[in-house]
């Protein structure tokens, strides 16, 4: 099965995405992870994958596509996928379906993973002290926030229309979420 994991920063996908990957024993594809490995070494590529990072920005379409094609060569994506964090515009979307479609597969599902604004606020600044991330200060919050609902929240009427989206109320304690997310996968 390959499922969409869409949510604004904050909204817990990280935390859900770990539980759901052991549930349906399918590999977690986060972009946001490889691209924080590429911004890790030392290259022109790291400096430039960085820039964008730090300032909240996404990264290009086409250097995402290719790091995300990259992994489903590998023979554990047989048994599916996880997307977290990607696609994140609506070229992506595109992009992944094309790619999907030469191979005779498709997205399956989306999870949208919905919690208000503030208190996403309230939880990247605490991810900012725990885990020491960069782009968790406040002004980068920000302009996630505002990348997220230009770019990103459009894919949900996208695959709305598809018939392909399961919205789930992210404003619970994470328990509670993973068990609507388990109740909407296992109708699959
Ligand atoms: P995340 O860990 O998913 O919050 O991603 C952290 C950062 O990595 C984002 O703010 C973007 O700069 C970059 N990033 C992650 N996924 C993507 C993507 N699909 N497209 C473009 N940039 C991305």
């Amino acid at each position: 099965m390959r499922i969409v994991f869409i949510g604004p920063p904050g909204a817990g996908k990280g935390t859900q995405c770990k539980r759901l990957v052991e549930f349906l024993k399918i590999p977690h594809l986060s972009t946001g992870e490889m691209l924080r490995a590429v911004k890790s070494e030392d290259t022109a590529l790291s400096r430039w994958v960085a820039s964008y990072i730090d300032a909240g920005r996404l990264a290009p379409d086409h250097l995402v596509m290719r790091i995300v094609e990259q992994r489903l060569k590998q023979s554990d994506c047989l048994a599916g996928a996880l997307f977290d964090g990607f696609p994140r515009t609506m070229i992506q979307a595109q992009l992944l379906d094309d790619h999907l479609a030469e191979n005779g597969l498709k997205v399956d599902m989306v999870l949208e993973l919905a919690v208000v604004e503030d208190v996403l606020i309230d939880r990247l600044l605490k991810r900012a002290v725990s885990e020491g991330r960069l782009d968790d200060n406040r002004e980068t919050i920000h302009e996630r926030m505002r990348v997220y609902s230009t770019q990103t929240a459009p894919l949900v009427e996208y695959y709305a229309k598809q018939g392909k989206l399961a919205v789930i109320d992210g404003m619970q304690d994470a328990e509670a979420v993973f068990h609507q997310i388990q109740q909407r996968v296992t109708q699959v």
